[in-house]
């Protein structure tokens, strides 16, 4: 049995029971309950009225059919889902996932972490996830208009800017949030912008939404670093992935002073220690969706593409894993603390699995969990949804200005709750422990429901 509070054992043993096989959502509520013994010894109420099992149990899963037709003709058939879990502090918020791997149980892991990440941004918004094991990868603009049209067809029935509203993840950027808009305004003729985040800027967008969750990361890691006296400049780093997120930490790491020599996609990673051409990245994956592997062919000289290997084995000092979950394992861990890594933050969701962040944190390794450090995403879409309802447009400036500071408040919760409960440097305790009080405090107010 892992390390959890005898008092909540019983009640692991029934997630496991009720949700069979669904290895990273056993994953995200072990280590919630790892951080939670502490809690229920200080504030015994919050073990009361079942509020824990409760907080377990997704409120409504949908699962539905999403039937489409490709460019010659061939009908394919994927599987849609919706997992609405806590709205005990808004509306439910959280992205869209598509690809292959996707299934109910990756899509409740995420639900459950947005639930705490949300929570710890201070902002009105509950936790949801959704998606789809529709591979965009190869498909035409026309194909993949067709199947968000299809997906959108059952989805928008238990969406509303007051009830649930989503916005991208992986494989679902602001091409495919546009499709799935455009859908839902024709089925409910309503051009309820708030209803969706991560919209074009002429529609209802969010300015710095695109940059938001890379920006926010890297804003994370330099709180962190300052509290030891230390910044990104002169920095050597390492960001994994190639998508959204790992593109707007590279841009904000170079502000910052620091230098990435290295990135990814799920084919190999490219190490360039000039520092990562991020134009020549963003024409590669935005422009031309390309591998990564083109790097080296277009870069040419000075820069070298690894198929396979573990970018965790590049040295660094700092290392910011933003691709997927469990993409850096005990072992890099153990790599990167012995070639003298600083800090970690996490842009993905739960990319460390539970080995590595024990490693990190037996080595005083800084490490910022993704709940906390990758919250600067949905603040932003927090952002555009205050500027839907009051039909206002933001300046960039003024966007960022809320990001940062969003940000550097998260550090500061999670520090300060991390030394409130006796563990001081324990970002993973202090998110855990600071986003279920909050969302504990409403349940409770709201009784059992
Ligand atoms: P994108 O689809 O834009 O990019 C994902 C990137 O990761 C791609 O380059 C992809 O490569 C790469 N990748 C996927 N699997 C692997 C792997 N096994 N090894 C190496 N690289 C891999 O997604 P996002 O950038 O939006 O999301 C990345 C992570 O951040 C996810 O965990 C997501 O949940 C999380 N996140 C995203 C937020 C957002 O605002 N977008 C907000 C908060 C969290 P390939 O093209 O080969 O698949």
């Amino acid at each position: 049995m892992p390390n959890i509070d005898e008092k909540l054992v019983p009640i692991f043993e029934e997630v496991l029971r009720r949700n069979a096989g669904e290895s990273e959502f056993h994953q995200a509520v072990e280590e919630v309950f790892e951080s939670l013994g502490r809690v229920i010894a200080k504030k015994p109420e919050y073990a009361e009225s079942a509020l824990i099992e409760r907080l377990c149990e997704p409120e409504r899963q949908i699962i539905f059919r999403v039937p489409w037709t490709d460019d010659a003709g061939q009908v394919h058939i994927n599987r849609g889902f919706r997992v609405q879990f806590n709205s005990a502090l808004g509306p439910y918020k959280g992205g869209l996932r598509f690809h292959p791997s996707v299934n109910l149980g990756i899509i409740k892991f995420l639900a459950f972490e947005q639930t705490f990440k949300n929570a710890l941004t201070g902002m009105p918004i509950g936790g949801g996830k959704g998606g789809s094991d529709f591979n965009p990868r190869g498909r035409s603009n026309a194909e993949v208009m067709r199947f968000c049209q299809s997906f959108m067809t059952e989805l928008y029935r238990h969406l509303g800017e007051y009830t649930d509203v989503p916005a991208g993840d992986i494989g679902v950027g602001g091409r495919e949030i546009g499709y799935l808009f455009g859908q839902f305004k024709r089925l409910t003729n309503r051009y309820e912008a708030g209803v969706l985040t991560g919209k074009g800027l002429m529609h209802g967008g969010s300015r710095a939404r695109t940059e938001a969750t890379g920006y926010g990361a890297t804003y994370f890691v330099d709180s962190m670093l300052a509290t030891k006296g230390m910044s990104f400049e002169g920095k050597r780093c390492v960001v994994s992935g190639a998508g959204n997120v790992a593109i707007y930490t590279i841009e904000k790491i170079r502000e910052f002073g620091g230098r990435v020599i290295a990135c990814s996609d799920s084919n190999g990673y490219v190490v360039d220690e000039s520092g990562i051409d991020l134009e020549l990245v963003k024409e590669i994956k935005e422009v031309r969706r390309a591998r990564i592997s083109e790097y080296t062919r277009l870069k040419g000289g000075g820069t070298y593409y690894v198929a396979q290997g573990s970018i965790w084995a590049v040295p660094c000092d700092v290392a910011m894993p933003s691709a997927t979950q469990n993409e850096l394992n005990g072992k890099d861990a153990a790599i990167l603390v012995k070639n003298g890594v600083l800090a970690v933050g996490e842009g993905a969701n739960m990319p460390c699995t539970p080995d590595a962040v024990r490693v990190f944190q037996r080595a005083g390794v800084l490490f910022g969990p993704g709940k906390a450090t990758n919250a600067g995403g949905v603040a932003t879409s927090a952002l555009e949804m205050q500027q839907n309802a009051s039909r206002d447009s933001w300046s960039f400036d003024q966007t960022e200005q809320r990001l940062s500071s969003i940000m550097r408040n998260i550090h500061d919760t999670c520090a300060a709750t991390a030394e409130e409960y006796g563990a001081p440097g324990d970002y993973v305790l202090g998110a855990n422990i600071a986003g279920f009080e909050r969302v504990a405090a409403a349940m409770t107010a709201f009784g059992v429901v």
